[in-house]
């Protein structure tokens, strides 16, 4: 569990197992809500309560950001990893990944690529590589691409606050970090070799980002690591604990769940669409003005429903492997399936068929 609760796994688990429906329609007709409120609207009893769900998150959703959904795009800079992670195809013991990363002149030609499709806003990606993604490398990328972007993100390996201040000044403003999972003793098995083993460290990297002026903090679990519930219950907690230290920055929220990939690890744990939508919703309701984005792992078909009641942010016409848009053939082993392969003017279509806008810039730091 998120190490400040006060709660074990367990009595999370029993608050959670005796909610029943009115508990549910009490969290439902508050007009503020909190940590618990939260248990209620992720609890098996508010499956009978999902309509009421949508219609609370939808009109959430529209006074924080009104009939809009914001697009952007992943650039994987590099995938070469001293990383250990048992799920996933660019740990340093998988071979069969095509390693490589990119120059600054291949990273302008990506990103030349994307900017051409309309995406302003460019999440920046790179495995854990302590002797390539330097804070200096990753701050001549910033700099490279910041007068192309007018927002740029990072989904990097933790720096520390020091770190985040020399990329903050590059350009960089939004930080992605997923915690895999809030339990130790799990985190422990998934990360047994690398600076990755280190819970602590990654669990405070949005808290560090945060002090150093990083204006959007995205938290996450993988989905399927562990029992779903405790983990949004950690996550939520985690995203309290942000708002008060960090109050000038935005949390976001985001739901990976875990896809297969290319050697096929099958996750003990796994979240079906009904308990997604469950928890995408509850989220947006106890926490109506943060960020969420829904991942391009997700089925077009979801994805497009649930940026109508819950998700405000989506990633359109994604590459998940370094030089995937431009510079080098298809073919590499991605880091992840993707399950919504639409071309980004596809995706845009699909919103406006919705009703909605399609925002490519809803912040500029360059003006
Ligand atoms: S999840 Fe990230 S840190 Fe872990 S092996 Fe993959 S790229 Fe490396």
């Amino acid at each position: 569990m998120f190490p400040l609760l006060k709660y074990t796994e367990e009595e999370v688990e029993s608050i959670i197992a005796k909610t029943d429906s009115s508990a549910v329609l009490a969290s439902l007709s508050k007009e503020r809500r909190d940590w618990f409120d939260l248990l209620a609207l992720i609890s098996p009893a508010a499956y009978a309560h999902m309509d009421a769900m949508r219609d609370a998150a939808r009109l959430a959703r529209v006074r924080y950001y009104g009939k809009t959904v914001s697009v952007y795009a992943p650039l994987y800079i590099g995938n070469t990893c001293v990383n250990s992670c048992r799920y996933c195809d660019f740990r340093i013991q998988h071979t069969g990944t095509v390693r490589r990363n990119l120059s600054l002149d291949e990273i302008r030609r990506e990103a030349e690529a994307v900017r051409a499709t309309g995406i302003d806003s460019l999440l920046v990606v790179a495995g854990e590589d302590p002797r390539v993604n330097t804070v200096e490398h990753l701050a001549d990328v910033g700099r490279l691409l910041k007068s192309m972007f007018s927002n740029l993100s990072l989904e990097v390996a933790p720096q520390t606050e020091e770190g985040y201040r020399e990329l903050f000044k590059a350009g960089y403003e939004g930080l992605t970090c997923f915690q895999e999972t809030y339990d130790p003793v799990r985190y422990r098995y998934f990360h047994p070799a690398g600076p990755k083993s280190n819970y602590e460290f990654r669990l405070w990297t949005q808290l560090r980002a945060g002090k150093a002026g990083f204006r959007q903090l995205g938290c996450a679990f993988l989905l399927g690591l562990s029992k779903w519930r405790p983990e949004a219950a950690s996550l939520a907690a985690h995203a309290i604990y942000l708002m008060r230290e960090c109050y000038e920055a935005k949390v976001q929220f985001a739901f990976p769940r875990f896809c297969t990939a290319a050697e096929g690890f099958q996750p003990e744990f796994p979240v079906d669409e009904r308990d997604l939508e469950l928890m995408m919703l509850a989220f947006r309701i106890v926490f109506p003005q943060c960020c969420m984005t829904v991942s391009t792992r997700e089925p077009p078909e979801f994805r497009d429903r649930i940026v109508q009641t819950a998700a405000d942010n989506m990633s359109a016409g994604s590459r998940v492997t370094p030089g995937g848009y431009a510079v080098h053939a298809e073919g590499d082993v991605a880091q992840f399936t993707l399950t919504d392969s639409r071309p980004p003017a596809a995706v845009y279509d699909a919103i406006r068929c919705n009703g909605q806008e399609v925002v490519f810039k809803n912040w500029d730091r360059r003006i």
